[in-house]
């Protein structure tokens, strides 16, 4: 039997979750076929005749990774397209080395029911560079549609606890715990934007009676205490409930000690940082503005939450890397605190800095790297059979990276639409210089090539 397509990765250094080797790939048809000790791979020519096509990919001196799974990212489709679509955020994504993204509820119209689960998985057919999953959102209107929506597609859910882009209503207390008592019957999970709404607009109250415009107006608004009250809040369902929780884009070290208490206590609840908030620090803002403004907020440095979350990414208390992807137009971004959106671009720089300041800066090692951005997001979001590993039989999705590749950030090296990056200017080394989805270069020395191939990912249930 031959096989259609096949391909050989050589020479490159296999870097997994258990560490790194240096292995041949051998990618038949779209998937992992075999890995061999370096040189060790049988003739290219399989038995009963040549395949339609062989492509040998010298990949000396790199290292190989899974291809990255973005569990957070917000690629404003539908919308007005002025900051992002999935054709854009998806091309941005494979120039990052992503080769899937788990897309927020958010969107305009949101994604609330059924219809809009499908009408963005068949977009995502139609237009992505990467495999695209969707989380459906939990408010009060939407409890009687959540089957509907897994049943369509969706990979999890997502509440918004706090205000925040788009003015999604927070569930109520009953709400919550309705939604979560059916998730937890679906065998789902549920992310949580996890700012409690009434402490940010006590805060917010405070700090606008003070007349201040300073650019730490923005953290000032939203305190720790936020983050830590709506942890607790769905801590305490997820144990009665058996719902399994996912507290997206973590900032502090009170809000990842509240979740070890209520792991402690029987709660499924994973965590996700993102560059964001454990590389820069409020401090920054007056340099850098409004694109560091995001929720929740950039803490200060000198508070030592960045610190506590690498830690925690170091030794598996913190659960994975996701970006939070949020652009918007210049239009949004003006440079006073109280006008401006929030929300920041990050799905295309976010490898590439977390393996030069971290991982370079020997915070974190690049195995454990590896499983924050594969291993762990696939588990995570029930996706474990088809990616997130080096294993025969999954999907060949991989990133070829170069330890000694520099690089500096500007938004015009961006593929995204809308392209405000906090680390304009920053410089670093190592970077993603091929990605690979189903066995097929989606980018090549930092470009996406070829037509968009990406899918929506449509888990079976
Ligand atoms: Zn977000």
């Amino acid at each position: 039997m031959s096989a259609t397509q096949q391909i050989r990765i050589q020479g490159g250094t296999l870097v997994t979750i258990e560490g790194r080797r240096a292995m041949d790939i051998e990618v038949l048809d779209g998937r992992l076929a075999t890995i061999a000790e370096a040189g060790t791979l049988p003739g290219i020519r399989p038995p009963g005749g040549a395949p339609a096509s062989v492509e040998v990919i010298d990949a000396t001196g790199l290292y190989v990774l899974p291809g990255l799974i973005d569990g957070h990212v917000h690629l404003r489709d539908p919308g007005d397209g002025t900051a992002e679509d999935i054709g854009s955020g998806t091309a941005a994504a494979v120039a990052g080395g992503v080769t899937t993204v788990l897309d927020m509820p958010n969107t305009d119209p949101p994604t609330d029911d059924a219809a809009r689960v499908d009408a963005k998985l068949r977009r995502a057919d139609a237009v992505a560079h990467c495999d695209l999953g969707v989380l459906g959102l939990v408010d009060d209107r939407t409890l009687d549609r959540l089957e509907a929506m897994a049943e369509a597609g969706a990979v999890g859910f997502k509440a918004f606890l706090g205000p925040t882009t788009g003015g999604m209503a927070p569930p109520s207390e009953s709400g919550l715990r309705a939604a979560m008592t059916i998730i937890a019957r679906l065998g789902m999970r549920l992310a949580v934007h996890a700012e409690d709404a009434t402490l940010v607009e006590a805060a917010t109250t405070e700090v606008r009676a003070s007349g201040r415009t300073d650019p730490l107006v923005h953290p000032d608004r939203r305190p720790v205490a936020a983050e830590v009250a709506a942890i607790d809040r769905v801590g305490a369902v997820a144990v009665d409930t058996g719902c399994a929780v996912h507290v997206v884009h973590l900032t502090s070290a009170d809000g990842l000690a509240a979740i070890e208490r209520w792991r402690a206590r029987g709660a499924d609840i994973t965590c996700e940082v993102s560059a964001n908030h454990v590389l820069l620090g409020a401090e920054d803002m007056a340099a850098i503005g409004s694109r560091m403004q995001m929720n929740p907020p950039v803490r200060r440095r000198a508070e030592g939450h960045a610190t506590a979350l690498l830690e925690g990414l170091a030794d598996g208390r913190v659960t994975m890397i996701a970006s939070d992807h949020a652009p918007h137009p210049a239009s949004h971004k003006p440079d006073d605190p109280w006008v401006a959106h929030s929300g920041a671009v990050g799905v295309e720089t976010s490898l590439q800095l977390f393996l030069d300041r971290v991982v370079g800066a020997g915070i974190l090692t690049l195995e454990r790297l590896v499983k924050a951005t594969s291993a762990a997001p696939a588990r995570v979001w029930g996706l474990s059979t088809r990616m997130g590993a080096l294993t025969p039989g999954l999907e060949a999705n991989l990133v070829l990276v170069d330890p000694a590749r520099p690089w500096t950030i500007d938004d015009d090296t961006l593929h995204g639409r809308a392209r405000l990056t906090p680390f304009r200017g920053w410089s670093g080394q190592g970077a993603p210089v091929l990605t690979m989805l189903r066995g097929r270069v989606v980018m090549r020395d930092g470009e996406p090539v070829g037509e968009p191939i990406g899918r929506g990912i449509r888990p079976s249930r």
